[in-house]
């Protein structure tokens, strides 16, 4: 079997045409336009090309965006500060904060500082634990991408096995979480799993978010199994890869996600739904 490949950019660029859709008929009824404020602090190569992807995929869609980009010396009491603004800024609907941040800032205390109404990014403990109680608000933009990508393709997650490798607040846990939600049987396995390969087998839907390039191999897929592959690493020639095995994993699977153009545009797609979702709280 070659698997069908999971076109994630096409998928995200009809998401962001409903979006601007939607955005249109904001102006139309005299609404003002969702506005997505992004902080970044310090000069990670990786965050600059992110927010700059962010902010023009605002454009793109009619938002309001604010850039916040701070010297790697900015303070957590600063960062803080600038938080509490946006906070109280009636006119902004999103805070995202690009991470990872600095040493000398506590990542934690700055997505806790967020309002979970302009929590966009879907970190805040509060919007993990709605989502914990099938009650979400703001979820998570990756694992919401993921479920988005599946739906559209037809692909029913309820009572198959979905096996998750990664357990990060960011990815793992919530994609579990929105698993769950959706009636899914889930396995979720990180370093400590004793046979990853049997894991992974034994899943009609592989979820990789782990971080290392090819460390799901092809041969542990069951023969017409759904894979979407979340991870991004670069190579030493430049090139980015993700953390399955594509090719020996595309001949026994019967979809899969390529990296890139799988996961990564529906991240964005997903922060901007988030973003229109928040604005329209702020209308009440
Ligand atoms: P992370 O915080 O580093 O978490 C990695 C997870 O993988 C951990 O739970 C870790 O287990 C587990 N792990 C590491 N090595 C393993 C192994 N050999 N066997 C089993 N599990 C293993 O990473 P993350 O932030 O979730 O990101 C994961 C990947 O997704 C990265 O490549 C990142 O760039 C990518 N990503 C992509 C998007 C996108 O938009 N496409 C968004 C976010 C992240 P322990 O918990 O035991 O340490």
């Amino acid at each position: 079997m070659t698997a069908q490949i999971i076109d994630g950019k096409a998928v995200s660029v009809k998401c962001l045409d409903k979006i601007a859709a939607e955005v249109a008929k904001r102006t139309a009824e005299n609404k003002r336009p969702p506005c997505l404020a992004v902080i970044l602090v310090g000069d990670n190569p990786a965050s600059h090309v992110y927010v700059r992807n962010k902010k023009n995929a605002c454009e793109k869609v009619g938002f309001r965006s604010l850039s916040y980009e701070k010297s790697a010396d900015f303070s957590e009491a600063e960062l803080l500060a600038l938080i509490n603004e946006l906070n109280n800024d009636d006119t902004v609907d999103g805070i995202l904060v690009q991470l990872p941040v600095p040493d000398h800032i506590d990542s934690q205390k700055i997505i806790e500082r967020i309002r979970p109404d302009k929590d966009v990014d879907g970190f805040h403990p509060y919007n993990i634990g709605r989502l914990a109680v099938k009650m979400p608000l703001m979820r998570p933009c990756t694992p919401k991408g993921v479920m988005t990508m599946l739906a559209e393709y037809g692909i029913d997650v309820k009572g198959k096995n979905v096996t998750i490798v990664g357990q990060s607040n960011i990815v793992g846990r919530p994609q579990a979480l929105e698993m769950l939600m959706n009636r899914a049987t889930i396995t979720v396995c990180h370093t400590a799993t004793k046979d990853l390969p049997a894991e992974v087998g034994r899943a009609d839907i592989v979820v990789a978010a782990v971080g290392r390039p090819n460390c799901i191999k092809g041969e542990w897929i069951k023969d017409g199994a759904v894979v979407i592959d979340v991870g991004i690493n670069r190579l030493e020639n430049g090139k980015l890869c993700g953390d399955v095995e594509f090719a020996t994993a595309r001949e026994k699977a019967s979809y899969i996600t390529p990296v890139p153009g799988g996961v990564g545009p529906m991240t964005i797609a997903s922060l901007l739904e988030n973003t229109l979702e928040a604005a329209k709280l702020h209308d009440k």
